[in-house]
């Protein structure tokens, strides 16, 4: 049982893995044995990921690129197979909030939003998924959200484009297989920098309190068994689907 969820001598790259959910995510994918290349926009905003990975025994490397940017992103795909051998892994993790009522929104925000979030993972996925085919491997793992089930007021785009990532994933999943499985982690609150103006609001921390039946915000460690599952062979058999990870918040009218 141990070895399928053993990552050893896979090669992952992880988007946003300077801070947050991306920087936990990539530990966790260097401690179960995966050689993970950490990417963010800067270079030295990724040392402190690399540092921690390289310090608990894992192996780490650094790409430093704007997932928005095509070129930069086929130069580092290319880039990992030229130093690494292969791709196996890739997890869209790089995402943006902006938040406004609609009626306020200029269109630039909305395309920004929508950009990163949802444009990026479709280059990202489409250029990891060539690689991929080729070997017959890989695990792509999109970041969603409950926001890919639930509206909320003030984060339109970003609503829309994690509703876009659940679309994406299936139909990917359904062009690349049967070897490439393609999932998304559709996390509920998590206490990171993305959200810190909730983390303040003592209403919101309240509400979240009582409409989760794990009566807490989550921490980014409440990740880690899904991602796992994820991006090992224990989840041959799963893709195109959309994992809520939200302490009940999505499952339970309070
Ligand atoms: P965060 O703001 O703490 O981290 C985002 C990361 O993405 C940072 O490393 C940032 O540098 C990077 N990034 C942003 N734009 C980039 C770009 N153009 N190119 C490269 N890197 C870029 O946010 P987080 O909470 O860690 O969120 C990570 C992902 O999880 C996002 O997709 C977010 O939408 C999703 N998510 C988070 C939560 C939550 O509660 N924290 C809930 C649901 C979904």
């Amino acid at each position: 049982m141990p070895d399928l969820f053993s990552l050893k001598d896979k090669v992952a790259l992880i988007t946003g893995a300077s801070r947050g959910l991306g920087r936990n995510m990539a530990k966790t994918l260097a401690a179960q044995g995966a050689l993970v290349v950490v990417n963010a926009r800067k270079a030295a905003d990724l040392q402190g990921t690399a540092d921690e990975i390289r310090a608990a025994g894992g192996q780490a490397g650094i790409a430093a690129f704007d997932v928005t940017d095509e070129a930069a992103v086929k130069k580092a795909i290319a880039y990992i197979v030229e130093e690494h051998g292969k791709l196996d892994i890739l997890v869209n993790n790089a995402g943006i909030m902006h938040r406004q009522l609609i009626v306020d929104t200029a269109t630039e925000d909305w395309k920004r939003i929508i950009d990163t979030n949802l444009n990026a993972s479709f280059v990202m996925a489409r250029e990891a998924a060539k690689v991929m085919l080729k070997r017959k491997y890989g695990r792509i793992i999109n970041l969603s959200s409950v926001m890919a089930i639930l509206g909320r007021a003030s984060v339109a785009a970003y609503v829309a484009s994690k509703h876009g990532i659940v679309g994406l994933t299936k139909t990917l999943a359904a062009e690349i297989g049967p070897h490439v499985t393609v999932n998304a982690i559709a996390p509920g609150y998590i206490r990171t920098e993305i959200n810190t103006v909730l983390q303040q609001n003592k209403d919101f921390t309240a509400m979240l309190e009582q409409r989760t039946a794990a009566h807490r915000w989550g921490e980014a460690a409440d990740l880690d068994g899904m991602l796992v599952l994820l991006a090992s062979d224990a989840s041959a058999y799963i893709t195109g689907q959309t994992m809520v990870v939200d302490g009940g918040l999505t499952t339970i009218l309070a």
